[in-house]
């Protein structure tokens, strides 16, 4: 075999991975088809879990200089504001972080790159699967117009929602829900803060749910998610739509006189909510490529970063003797799922209307 472990797929889910096995010893080919530094379409809010990942790889100082810390969560709920300090157990990782994935994905890319036995290749785009004695045992790669291929004793698709591996394979999904929701959003310049403090700002009205974060290259991110009704007049006119929408919200809408949008207006009205089994004999999926929860709760880095923490450990275990594919295997899909299934199960439920979710929110405090 020429690697213990190719990785396809070099983002969140795949440059820690690769990381991680690497810090392990183990022999890593880590495979895109982008150029890396490069973005991708998504919003970038992400938490202690995520935090937590980066602090094992040994980055989280790296990441937390690259965006301002948010330290209070603040609300404003159909004419009710809420506020409440971060939680997390670890007092050092009470902050969200709201990172524009060209900075973070470059970051994690870069901290693989510098890992002596992760070998990485950009521009190579995974089009088949080497597949001998019923287990898959390699990649084909087309790459500067060529035809490449490697074997490994496992192969990880860390590809994302369009996963070639799982198109391949085929994986059973073990629970779906139908795309509920849309996700539009840009960057703002000059909008002025509610105060001092650093807050990642909410405002739900009714089924729609707007985002104000700071994030990197001193930017806001603002972005709205609608429910998917909404989408086709998203799609006709994203810029007009977003800014007829910011128009209606009371606690921002006056903030934004003096403010421009810098970037280009974005979005997608396609992410549903699955998960599927995540291995077979000889590959594993990680990330989007294993579970697709709806955007709308910021959830995905947190999830596919501590994904792969787990598989990590799974996958040492393996090439390490220490315990059979199976028993390794089975190891990571139950681990996965039970870090998961909370989150998941009330992304998926609240995608289909966020109303129930904050009306619980204000009788708790009695403001119903
Ligand atoms: C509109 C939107 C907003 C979102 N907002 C948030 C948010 O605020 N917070 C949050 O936590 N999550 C958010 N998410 C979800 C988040 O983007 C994903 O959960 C996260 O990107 C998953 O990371 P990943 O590493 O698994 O996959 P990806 O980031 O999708 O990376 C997959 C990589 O695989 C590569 N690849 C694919 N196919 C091949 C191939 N055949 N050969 C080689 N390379 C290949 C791609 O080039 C890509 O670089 C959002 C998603 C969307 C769509």
């Amino acid at each position: 075999m020429d690697y213990d472990v190719i990785i396809v797929g070099a983002r969140v889910a795949g440059s820690a991975l690769a990381a991680l096995l690497g810090q392990h010893g183990h022999r890593v080919l880590l495979l895109d088809k982008a150029q890396f530094p490069s973005d991708t379409l998504s919003t970038h809010f992400f938490r202690a879990p995520a935090l937590r990942v980066f602090e094992r790889l040994g980055v989280l100082e790296e990441v937390k200089s690259a965006a301002p810390p948010m330290t209070v969560m603040w609300n404003y709920i159909d004419g009710h504001v809420v506020s409440d300090p971060v939680e997390a157990h670890e007092e050092h990782l009470r902050y969200f972080l709201c990172e524009r994935r060209i900075t973070l994905d470059w970051i994690l890319f870069q901290h693989a790159a510098r890992e002596p036995n992760v070998e990485i290749r950009q521009g190579a785009q995974v089009r088949e699967l080497i597949q001998f004695d019923g287990r898959v045992a390699g990649v084909r790669w087309s790459e500067a117009g060529g035809m490449n291929e490697a074997t490994a004793r496992v192969v990880v698709g860390a590809d994302g929602i369009y996963s070639t591996l799982a198109k391949i394979l085929g994986p059973a999904f073990e629970s779906q829900f139908p795309v509920r929701r849309c996700m539009y959003y840009t960057y703002f310049q000059g909008i002025e803060p509610l105060d001092e403090a650093a807050f990642a700002e909410h405002h739900f009205v009714g089924d729609t749910l707007t985002y104000v974060f700071p994030t990197d290259a001193h930017l806001t991110l603002v972005a709205v998610s609608a429910p998917i009704s909404e989408f086709a007049s998203f799609k006709k006119e994203p810029l007009k739509r977003l800014c007829a929408h910011l128009a209606s919200l009371p606690l921002l809408a006056p903030r934004l006189s003096k403010a421009e949008i810098v970037a280009e207006v974005k979005g997608a009205g396609n992410i549903p909510c699955y998960q599927r089994v995540p291995y077979g004999h000889g590959w594993a999926l990680v990330g989007d490529a294993h579970q697709i929860m709806d955007p709308w709760s910021g959830m995905g880095i947190d999830h596919a970063a501590t994904h792969a923490s787990i598989l990590a450990d799974s996958l040492h275990r393996f090439l390490t003797d220490a315990a059979s594919w199976d028993v390794t295997m089975s190891d990571y899909h139950a681990q996965a799922r039970r870090w998961s299934e909370k989150t998941y199960r009330r992304t998926s439920t609240y995608a289909a209307d966020l109303r129930p979710m904050t009306h619980a929110a204000l009788q708790k405090r009695g403001l119903v």
